[in-house]
C-alpha cells in the first residue's frame, strides 16, 4: 500500500471535556470576588487560601447558570445533587482538593448539533455537565528561579462539559467547541474567551481501522487555549498516533501538552503516572436539591438561542442558510437584527444591510454592534427609502449612510433631501437629461441604433452625471432604450 494512503485506513474518534468559568459575582464556594485582572492574590480570603477551619458555601448562581446550559442542550437535570472532593496534592490548589461533582453530575445526556465535514448537520452527545471549582494559576515565566502563585483564579466556579466521542475530524472538534463558545454567550454563563483562559478544552484522542466497532486507546491532551490550537492539536496528534500504528508500536493511554509554537503534542505522564483521585463526598457541603419549579423558572427567562434563531430566519423569514448563520454568530449582532425586523418587513433587505454596511463599518473600527451608532428605527427607515424608491440602494449605500452615522438623529428621509439625494423618477426631468444625452453624442445614436448595443452604458452614465447621481436607473434605463430604439 502506498505511504500516503496509510491515513485513510483510519476512523478519527474525539471526545472533549470543555471547561467555561461562570461569570458570577463571586467565587463557588465562597463570597470572594472573581473579578478578572486585578492585582495577584487580592481576590482571596481564608476560604480561596484553604485554611483549616473554614467551610465552604455554595454559590447558587453556579446551579442557575448550570440548569441554563444544560436545558439548552437538553439534558436531564440531577435531582440531587452531591458534591466531591477530588485529592491532588498541587500548589495552586490550597486546601489539597478541588470540590467537584463526581456520582450526580447536574446535568446528564443531551447534544450540541454542529456542522460535519460534509457540511450536514451533525449531533455530538452530551455525557454529562458537572459543576466544580477552579484551581489558582502557577506564573512560571516571570521570575527566573521560581514558580509565582497567583490565589485569585482558586475556587472561582466552572462548568465542566463532556462530550460523548462522536467527534470524528478535527474540523468536527473545531465546529463543536465554536457551538459550544456561542451558546455559552448567548447564555450569558461564560464570556467565552478562550485566550484568557475562561473557557479550555482537553482533547480526548484516538484512532481506529475504519469499519472497528471498538474504540482505540486514547490520549488527553490538556489545556488547548484556542479553537485554532484545538484543531491543530487534534490534527497532529491523529498523525502521530497513525504514525505510531503503522510502525507496529501501540498507543499509551496518557496525558499530553500542546507546544502551540512547535505545533506538537508532547507527553506529559503516562497511565501508570496517572493520578488516582480519591474521590470521596465532600463532607462540609450539602446536597442541592433542584426543585421542577427552579427549572421551570430557569426554563422562562432562557435567553433566545442560537439555533432557535437560525431556524426561525431560514424557515419563517426565507432567508439563506448562509445568511441566517451570519446573523446568528455573535448574540448582540443577532439580537440587533432581531429589533430592526420589528420596524421592517423587508427582511433579506435588513439582513443584506447587516452582513453588507454595518458589518464592514464595525469590522473597519474594531468594534461590536453595541457601540454601532446607528438605531435600529433609522436603519429600518432607511431600507424604507429604498424600498419607496426615493434613493437608489447605492446612494442609500455610499452617501445617506456615512451620513448618517455621523448624524444618527437625523432622519434619512431628511438626509437625503437636504442633499438632494432623491432619485429622480419624475419622467419629465429625466426626459431633459436624456435628451441632452443623446444631442451631445449624434454619432454615438448612429452606432447604437446600428447595432452597438454596449453603448447604452455611454449614455446611462451621461444621465446619471447630469443629475448628480439622482436619476433612477431603472427607469432611466427604460426611457433610454425607448428613445434609442425608435
Ligand atoms: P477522564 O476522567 O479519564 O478524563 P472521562 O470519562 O471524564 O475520563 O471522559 C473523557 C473524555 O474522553 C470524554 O469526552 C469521552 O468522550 C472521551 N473518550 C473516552 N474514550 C475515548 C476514546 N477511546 N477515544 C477518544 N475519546 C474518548
Ligand atoms: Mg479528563
Amino acid at each position: 500500500m502506498p505511504e500516503e494512503n496509510k491515513y485513510d485506513k483510519y476512523e478519527v474518534v474525539v471526545g472533549l471535556e470543555i471547561h467555561a468559568q461562570l461569570q458570577t459575582k463571586s467565587k463557588a464556594y465562597s463570597s470572594d470576588s472573581t473579578e478578572y485582572g486585578k492585582a495577584p492574590n487580592n481576590n482571596v480570603s481564608p476560604v480561596s487560601l484553604g485554611h483549616p477551619g473554614t467551610l465552604p458555601m455554595f454559590n447558587k448562581k453556579t446551579l442557575e447558570y448550570g440548569i441554563r446550559l444544560g436545558l439548552a442542550c437538553g439534558s436531564e437535570i440531577t435531582y440531587e445533587n452531591q458534591f466531591a472532593r477530588k485529592n491532588y496534592f498541587y500548589a495552586d490548589l490550597p486546601k489539597g482538593y478541588q470540590i467537584t461533582q463526581d456520582t450526580t453530575p447536574l446535568c446528564t445526556g443531551g447534544e450540541i448539533l454542529i456542522k460535519d465535514d460534509s457540511g450536514q448537520e451533525k449531533r455530538i452527545g452530551i455525557t454529562r455537565i458537572h459543576m466544580e471549582e477552579d484551581s489558582g494559576k502557577s506564573i512560571h515565566d516571570l521570575d527566573p528561579y521560581n514558580t509565582l502563585i497567583d490565589l485569585n483564579r482558586a475556587g472561582v466556579p466552572l462548568l465542566e462539559i463532556v462530550s460523548e466521542p462522536d467527534i470524528r475530524s478535527a474540523q468536527e472538534a473545531y465546529n463543536y467547541v465554536t457551538e459550544v463558545r456561542k451558546l455559552v454567550r448567548y447564555l450569558e454563563v461564560c464570556d467565552g474567551n478562550m485566550e484568557e483562559g475562561s473557557m479550555r478544552c482537553d482533547a480526548n484522542v484516538s484512532v481506529r481501522l475504519k469499519g472497528s466497532k471498538t474504540l482505540g486507546e486514547r490520549t488527553e491532551t490538556k489545556n488547548l487555549n484556542s479553537i485554532r490550537n484545538v484543531l491543530r492539536a487534534i490534527e497532529y496528534e491523529v498523525k502521530r498516533q497513525i504514525d505510531e500504528l503503522e510502525a507496529g508500536n501501540s498507543i499509551s493511554m496518557e496525558t499530553r501538552g500542546f507546544d502551540a509554537v512547535k505545533g506538537i503534542t508532547i507527553s506529559q505522564r503516562s497511565k501508570e503516572m496517572a493520578h488516582d483521585y480519591r474521590y470521596f463526598p465532600e463532607p462540609d457541603l450539602q446536597a442541592v436539591f433542584v426543585k421542577e419549579t427552579d427549572i421551570e423558572k430557569v426554563k422562562r427567562e432562557l435567553p433566545p438561542l442560537p439555533n432557535e434563531l437560525l431556524n426561525k430566519y431560514i424557515q419563517d423569514l426565507e432567508l439563506s442558510v448562509y445568511d441566517a448563520e451570519v446573523l446568528t454568530e455573535d448574540k448582540q449582532f443577532a439580537l440587533y437584527y432581531e429589533d430592526l425586523i420589528k420596524h421592517t418587513k423587508n427582511y433579506k433587505a435588513a439582513a443584506n444591510w447587516m452582513m453588507g454596511a454595518v458589518k464592514s463599518y464595525l469590522n473597519e473600527l474594531a468594534i461590536g454592534i453595541e457601540e454601532f451608532p446607528i438605531k435600529t428605527k433609522q436603519l429600518a427607515d432607511l431600507i424604507k427609502l429604498v424600498d419607496d424608491g426615493a434613493v437608489s440602494n447605492t446612494v442609500a449605500n455610499q452617501k445617506v449612510f456615512p451620513k448618517l452615522i455621523e448624524s444618527p438623529k437625523m432622519s434619512p428621509q431628511k438626509i437625503a433631501e437636504e442633499n438632494n439625494w432623491i432619485q429622480q423618477s419624475d419622467t419629465n426631468a429625466l426626459e431633459g437629461f436624456i435628451d441632452e444625452a443623446l444631442n451631445k453624442f449624434p454619432d454615438k445614436v448612429e452606432e447604437y441604433r446600428n447595432g452597438k448595443k454596449g453603448l447604452l452604458g455611454l449614455f446611462m452614465g451621461e444621465v446619471m452625471k447630469a443629475s448628480k447621481g439622482a436619476a433612477d436607473p431603472k427607469l432611466t434605463n427604460q426611457l433610454l432604450r425607448k428613445k434609442l430604439e425608435v
